[in-house]
């Protein structure tokens, strides 16, 4: 001590700061958090919400610090993006034991092996999604897109849901015919096989049909 320079933590390269983003899917890497980092999760309005962890600390006297230190400090394969939850918790001396250099290496390697993964699916993935829902005992259920991205899983939404409103219906004979001309008019314009993901919410005869 007695010197009043502050160490400072070095600058991380645009470029390195660049293949980070890329590498994570501008997701929280550290294992089970998955966090997308990049949109404000009140307004829902862009935003950069991401800090970069250091594995080995920047700084020999820091958490995980050793004598590669100064080497590590903007190389790509020492750095981690994370929320700022994530980002606390990795600094915090207090839980470098529990969270030692390994297994935050095993917590990024996982994170962008699986993004690479999951980024590389073809088109093949595609499947359109069809809803279809009538009142059930005066409720019209509802499911949550989230709810049918999670069911569909590993398989992506195409852009268009084929919704079949049957919820002002009141016939099985009238609801058939709604069910036929939606169906068609989507199949008439419509040439390429697809794959279907059925989301019925109605009740059982309508579903049957
Ligand atoms: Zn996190």
């Amino acid at each position: 001590m007695g010197e009043n320079k502050k160490m400072r933590r070095p600058p991380i390269p645009n470029p390195v700061q660049r293949e980070l983003w890329i590498k994570s899917g501008g997701r929280c890497e550290f294992r089970g958090c998955n966090k997308y980092l990049y949109k404000d999760g009140v307004t829902q309005q862009p935003r950069n919400l991401a800090h970069i962890a250091h594995i080995v600390s920047w700084t020999p006297a820091g958490p995980r610090g050793n004598e590669n230190s100064e080497k590590l400090a903007t190389d790509i394969s020492n750095l981690m993006l994370t929320c700022s939850e994530h980002n606390n918790l990795i600094d915090d001396a207090n839980y470098v034991d529990k969270y030692p250099i390994e297994l935050l290496q095993r917590f990024k390697r996982e994170h962008e092996e699986r993004i690479f993964r999951v980024t590389g699916m073809g088109q093949d993935y595609g499947v359109r999604i069809v809803k279809m829902w009538s009142k059930i005992q005066d409720q019209v259920p509802q499911i949550s897109d989230q709810g049918i991205y999670d069911a569909i899983q590993p398989y992506y939404p195409l852009e268009d849901t084929l919704n079949i409103d049957l919820s002002q219906v009141e016939y099985i004979s009238s609801a058939m015919e709604t069910i036929r001309k939606i169906v068609d008019l989507h199949l008439l314009s419509n040439q390429k096989q697809e794959k279907y993901c059925l989301f019925l919410m109605s009740k059982i005869p309508y579903s049957c049909y």
